[in-house]
């Protein structure tokens, strides 16, 4: 079995301020090693690109991740995107996205990406009520997430995301809708509606526990979420993904390549790779999450690997499902046979059954595919794949 696709993700740790909801490996730094990061990526691009199961095959998407990799300057970022084509090659045409704040742009940065090779950037523009994004502690303000838009447009970038947080507490739809309304008419060729979740680890967890944050009822947040799921498409973006959704054929390519279970090689501070292919079904592996750690290891091996394992065909068959069933097109049970060799129906025939009948999952055209309760109750969907 070969990969039929490759990405690289580039994750950038620092940030200015740590949000309280975040659970992503990112830093509050106010200055960042900056330069040796970006050696340390470079060696590790460098060595990954000569090595299995990368080896002369090239990329088709590259993301830079976070963090807040526009803290860095266009400059280091044009680096590490020479290393990744001098070394694994960039296909023409391919997707590179890199994910920015609004708070961290300005016009001639902005034009300085464009001019690396970055072809789409993904603001984290949350909200654009002033009270939600202190709630959610942004550096930023509405004002400035329209700025970055708009410059964003003049320096170039055809294809814009903006990512929202919906089910805020004390977040009405009045203001759900309000905030879809601002986005769309800044014009994204895409956009992501994240549901917002507390995460043990993050300051929110706590708040929470002790009892001085009260997290949107489980009924607020459906009933939320299927309004989302009417009012984003009626500005003309389709949802093809739990959280996200797009103008016809601005999907993201490179959070494709995850939702369809296809090998990418991440790079960077706690970033996660996979490979399909590898001693049967596939290999996933995990960087040092720790910026410093990362750097020495990766400046001094070329590697910065912290674990890794081996996925056998079981485990790769349920990855692929809850994978595939974010989308909101589900997967061909030919693709299911295709790659694993089996019929869908002969593997998960009983759970697929019980949740036919349940009403949680839909088949047409040989598709199988969440219902739109089955959205709702994504997660217990999932775990019975497990
Ligand atoms: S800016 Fe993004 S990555 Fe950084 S702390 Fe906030 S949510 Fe997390």
């Amino acid at each position: 079995m070969c990969s039929m696709s490759f990405s690289l993700y580039v994750h950038i740790p620092y940030c200015q301020a740590k949000c309280p909801y975040c659970d992503f490996n990112s830093y509050a730094a106010s200055t960042w090693p900056e330069d040796d990061y970006t050696r340390a990526l470079i060696r590790e691009i460098e060595r990954r690109s000569a090595e299995a199961p990368f080896s002369g095959q090239r990329l088709r998407t590259v993301f830079f991740g976070g963090g807040t990799p526009s803290l860095f300057a266009p400059d280091s970022i044009g680096k590490i995107l020479d290393a990744a084509d001098r070394r694994f090659g960039i296909e023409s045409g391919a997707e590179i996205t890199l994910e920015a704040n609004p708070g961290t742009v300005g016009p001639a940065k902005l034009a300085g990406f464009r001019a690396t090779g970055i072809n789409r950037i993904s603001f984290g523009a949350q909200s654009f009520n002033a009270a939600t994004l202190r709630f959610l502690g942004r550096i930023h303000s509405a004002e400035e997430t329209r700025a970055a838009a708009r410059m964003a447009h003049r320096a170039g970038f055809e294809r814009i995301n903006l990512d929202l947080i919906f089910a805020v507490p004390g977040q009405t739809l009045a203001a759900v809708r309000n905030d879809i309304a601002e986005a769309a008419a800044l014009e994204p060729d895409h956009l992501s509606a994240y549901n917002l979740t507390f995460e043990e680890g993050t300051a929110f967890f706590a708040e929470m526990k002790r009892g001085r944050i009260t997290p949107a009822g489980s009924d607020e947040q459906a009933a939320m979420y299927s309004f989302v799921r009417e009012e984003i498409p009626r500005r003309g973006y389709k949802m093809y993904e739990i959280s996200n959704y797009a103008r016809p054929g601005c999907e993201a390519r490179h959070n494709l390549t995850y939702w369809r279970a296809q090998s990418y090689v991440g790079v960077g501070a706690g970033a996660h790779s996979f490979a399909l292919g590898h001693e049967g079904y596939g290999r996933r592996w995990w960087n040092h999450r720790a910026p410093g750690v990362y750097i020495k290891a990766a400046l001094g091996e070329g590697i910065a690997e912290a674990g890794a394992e081996e996925i056998d065909a079981a485990t790769g068959a349920s990855e692929f499902i809850f994978l595939n069933l974010r989308l909101r097109d589900g997967f061909a049970t030919a693709d299911f046979h295709a790659r694993f060799g089996v019929e869908f129906d002969t593997r998960f025939g009983a759970t697929a059954a019980r949740l036919f009948e349940g009403g949680l999952l839909e088949r047409s055209a040989e598709k199988v595919r969440l219902t739109e309760r089955g959205l709702e109750l994504a997660d217990s969907v999932f775990a019975e794949f497990l």
